[in-house]
Parts: C-alpha cells; structure tokens; sequence
C-alpha cells in the first residue's frame, strides 16, 4: 500500500514536470517566433527579398564564380546567416540622447572588440568593412555609433568600422581617405565587402543592408534633405558598396580630388568603364537622415572637379589604389572603432 501510493506520487510528479516543460518549451518558442516576426515589417521585408531575388542579381558569386561568402571562422559548425537577418525591425526612429558618451555606447556593446564585431550564431554572409574619412571632431562620430553599432549587429555582420583621419589641414580629400582605408584594412582582414561611407548620413531602415552585390552597390536613393528623391540618374555617392575586387578592378578612386565634390561622379565613370553596372535597393528601403548640414571649413568646393572628371577614361587605370601614396602616421583600435590618421601630401596642381 505504503510503496504503490509512493510510486503513484512519483508518476504524478514526473507528469506535472512533464507539462511544465513542454509549457515553458512553448512558451519559449512563440516568443522567439514572435520576437522575430512582430518586428519585421512584412512591407519591407517583402521589398527587400525582391532586390535579393531579382533574376540578375548573382550576389553569392564573383567574376571568377568563386562564393563571396567568408571561408573560415572562428566557429567551423556555424550555419552562414540568412541575406535579410530575422532580426531586422524596418524603420527605427533615431534618437541622439544629449548626455550619451561614448563609454556608455561601449558599454552597451561589450561584444564589439578593437573595433570589431562577429555575430555569436551564424557565419556572416560576408565580412564587411566601413571605411568612413572624417574631417571634425568626436561628437559626430558618437551620433554615427549610436545608430550603426545596433543596427550592424541587427543584420548579422561580421564588420569593422574604419575612420580614417587626414593629418594637418590641407584641403579634405575623401575619396583619397578611402583608398587608404582600404588598403589599410585589407593589412588587418580579408574583408570581402567594403562600404564607402560620408560622415553625416545615417540609414533610416535596417532592410538597407550593408552587404555586396554582384554589381557595385548604390545605398543613398534618397535623403530627408533632398525630399528621399535620387539626385540624378549616375548619383554614385554618399554610401556605396564594393566588393574587394569591384573596388580593386576600378583601381579605387582618384586620388587627385582635393575639396567637396566629383570622386564619386568619377568612380561611377570607373565603374561603367569596367562594365559594371549600378544597382539599388528600393527607394523605400534606401533612405537616409543628413544628420549635420554645414560644410567644413577644409571642404571648399572643388573648382577643378569638371576637369578633372573630363579625363578620367584617360588617367583611371594609373591614378587610384595604385598610385595612392601617404604616410600612414597612426592606427588606434579603439572599441567601437578603428581610428586610421595618415598624412595624404598636397594637391599638385
Ligand atoms: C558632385 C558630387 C555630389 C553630387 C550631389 C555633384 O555635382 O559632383 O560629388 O555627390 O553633386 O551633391
């Protein structure tokens, strides 16, 4: 009597632990579901898929057929991450809380090491590279981590985000700090995807992803300052991306723009030259906020950019990554970021 009841109240208590498993088991499950479904917008989500599927778009191999995918990591076991992450939320309203430093944004982040970061639970499709020339002071750079670290890490890169600094104050040359940062980078990683970036945009909608394509990649179809219209037809600037080799075939940009305006007209120049063409992703998903409005000082218009932009066919194959000289004065890996300062010389004509 006294063992068949024990036995009997066993079994009652397996059954209850039993149904609290496989309710907590449920429970866990519809909200991971839900987690990843109530926060995709189906609107983009939809948008964005098309772009990834259009019949042109090859994006998983290169000019060679080899996959631009990365080969190894750190974790073999790991699946590579889906294109369009599950963890994407469309439109997030920015926000730049005025008392935020940037230890705090660090602090948020603990995953980002040296300026660096990989997701935990996937392979990322590819590793990506920032490459931002910046011309100002700190602050800016706060606005852009605030916005990017979250929104990089919500679409599953693996990334660095390069800023590269130009020494002394001769006229800005960004397209210069780019080729710099790109050949600086490659010394560090194989990165295979490199985003071309200007200081002061800041993505409006995480569909937006900063991945490769088979074609150089246009991301700025439009922004709150020009009314989210595209500028012109073979507007190529503000953020672009370039696989390693797109970026090596086109020989980078000139390096000879020294002042606002034109490096990016002549590296869409470059790209047509190689045959590439440029695509985008749909105007609702490509948009960005200008988040800072006066020039820099060091930024004056480029007076000789409609000359310059006249010989292209004629000078793009020896003035580019090939003919980028500087002196390379510091490199700091701080840990949201890597701080790059070069002294890039003078304008020569
Ligand atoms: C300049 C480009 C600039 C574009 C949009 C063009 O006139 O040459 O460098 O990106 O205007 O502002």
């Amino acid at each position: 009597m006294g063992i068949s009841h024990a036995v009997g109240s066993l079994f009652c208590r397996i059954r209850l632990l039993l149904i609290i498993s496989v309710c907590l088991m449920t429970a866990g499950w519809a909200g991971f579901y839900l987690r990843g479904s109530t926060h995709n917008s189906p609107k983009y989500k939809s948008a964005a898929d098309n772009f990834w599927r259009r019949p042109s778009c090859e994006r998983k191999t290169e000019d060679k057929g080899q996959p631009l995918v990365v080969e190894e990591t750190t974790k073999e076991d790991l699946k590579i991450c889906p294109a369009l992450s599950p963890y994407l939320k469309g439109i997030v309203p920015l926000s730049f809380p005025p008392s935020l430093t940037l230890q705090d944004v660090s602090k948020k982040y603990p995953l980002v090491k040296n300026g660096f970061y990989h997701p935990e639970n996937c392979k990322s499709q590819q590793r990506v590279a920032i490459l931002i020339p910046h011309e100002t002071g700190e602050k800016h750079l706060l606005y852009l981590l605030i916005t990017y670290t979250p929104f990089l890490q919500r679409q599953q890169l693996e990334y660095g985000i390069y800023i590269i600094h130009q020494a002394g104050d001769e006229t800005f040359n960004r397209a210069k700090l780019l080729n710099i940062g790109y050949l600086e980078a490659l010394k560090e990683k194989k990165w295979d995807c490199f985003i071309l970036h200007d200081v002061d945009l800041v993505p409006e909608n995480d569909f937006n992803t900063y991945l490769c394509d088979s074609e150089p990649k246009h991301l700025v179809v439009g922004r709150n300052a020009t009314g989210y219209k595209l500028r012109y037809k073979q507007y190529f600037g503000g953020v672009t991306a370039l696989s390693r080799d797109q970026f090596a075939k086109v020989n980078g940009y000139s390096n000879n723009y020294w002042g606002w305006g034109g490096e990016d007209d002549d590296l869409h120049s470059r790209v047509g030259f190689q045959k590439m063409e440029v695509v985008r992703p749909p105007p609702e998903i490509a948009r960005y906020t200008m988040i800072f409005h006066t020039r820099d000082s060091g930024n004056q218009v480029n007076k000789e950019r409609m000359q310059l932009l006249k010989k292209v066919s004629k000078v793009w194959k020896t003035d580019g990554l090939n003919s980028c000289t500087y002196k390379l004065l510091s490199i700091e890996h701080e840990p949201l970021y890597i701080n790059i300062t070069a002294d890039i010389g003078k304008p020569e004509y």
